[in-house]
């Protein structure tokens, strides 16, 4: 049986790796796409990840996996589908430790392991809007991450797609760095809270464009335009814009877990900054995880604290 099961390779589950591995644990990571480095892999370029200034997202990611492999972490290629009891399976739950005292067992496409805890760090995935040009012009002006990549487009017209506090966030981050920041939510008024709806009106750049949908972002190699079409009149119009930022909402992976782990309404994993979930031996890292902030600093703090817990549990 192993130590620990890790269930995702995005900088939480390398972080997590890492520490796995320092501390001599019998450890595998589980990889769904075959490629480390999770969301931060289609990041343009780090800014904000303390002494590594600009660093470019994929070289990053490549950079915690490499730190992974020279301390003999293990990957495989696994798409889990559950996790289940030891025992479960032959005796019913009944026959199965309820408080995972026999461990567990992580049940993927074709292959199965066993194990005496798991730390799942399988991420999020940002909603797409599902328009032409989306797909095709990620990382070359479409973002969504302002945080991430605003600075990139400092002096310019951007666009924010979304009316929750994410979006209106990112449009006051962008308003102070760039020229004109279009807001474009589809109805007339916005989802986000009170005091962010008061805020965005102290910034003249700030135009919203309400009513209206984002119907084609426009560019070859990089962004140039975005095509918005009103609900009520039916118009189509052009913004002219170097860049846009989706904020449309923030799904968690977290689907294979749901009846074994508490998640809350959105479906992130409910655990504290220790990482303990509702379930013992089972701990949650990084954007999976319920928290105030969804960053690589954060997530790589996550994998730490989740592997200090298990061994406090379990060792
Ligand atoms: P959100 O609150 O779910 O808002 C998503 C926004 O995107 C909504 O305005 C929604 O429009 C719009 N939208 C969704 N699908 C769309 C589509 N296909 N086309 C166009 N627009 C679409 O998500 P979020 O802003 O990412 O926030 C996530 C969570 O984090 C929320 O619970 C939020 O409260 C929380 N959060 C809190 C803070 C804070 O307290 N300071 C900061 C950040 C995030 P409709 O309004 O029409 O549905």
């Amino acid at each position: 049986m192993l130590d620990l099961v890790i269930i995702g390779s995005g900088p939480a589950g390398l972080s997590a790796a890492i520490y796995a591995s320092r501390a001599g644990l019998d450890a595998v990571v589980l990889e769904k796409a075959g490629v480390s480095g999770g969301q931060v892999l289609t990041t343009y370029e780090v800014d904000n990840y303390p002494g590594l200034p600009g660093i470019n997202g994929f070289d990053l990611g490549m950079k915690f996996k490499e730190h992974a492999d020279k301390l003999g972490a293990k990957f495989e290629d696994a798409s889990v589908l559950a996790i289940r009891p030891f025992g479960a399976a032959d005796g019913g739950a009944e026959g199965a430790a309820a408080d995972g005292a026999n461990g567990y067992v992580v049940v993927c496409d074709g292959k199965e392991y066993e194990t005496k805890g798991v730390i799942i760090a399988s991420g999020a995935h940002h909603a797409n809007l599902n328009v032409p040009g989306e797909a095709e012009l990620q990382g070359m002006g479409v973002s969504y991450c302002a945080t991430c990549d605003g600075a990139f487009f400092r002096g310019r017209d951007v666009a924010v797609a979304g009316g929750g506090d994410v979006a209106l966030e990112d449009a006051i981050f962008l308003a102070r760095i760039c020229n004109k920041v279009y807001l474009i939510h589809r109805r007339d008024e916005f989802r986000a809270n009170k005091a962010l709806q008061e805020a965005i009106k102290q910034y003249e750049n700030i135009v919203p464009v309400l009513n209206c949908t984002v119907e084609e972002i426009k560019g070859t190699d990089s962004v140039n335009a975005v095509s918005v079409k009103n609900k009520i009149t039916g118009e189509v119009q052009n913004l002219a814009v170097s860049g846009i930022f989706i904020a449309v909402g923030i799904n968690p992976d977290s689907d294979a877990f749901k009846d074994l782990v508490e998640v809350n309404e959105k479906g992130y994993i409910l655990a504290g900054e220790d990482g303990r979930t509702s379930v013992k031996r089972i701990y949650a890292a990084g954007d999976v995880r319920s928290k105030a902030l969804r960053q690589i600093v954060t997530a790589v703090a996550d994998g730490a604290n989740a592997v200090t817990s298990f061994q406090e549990d379990v060792m």
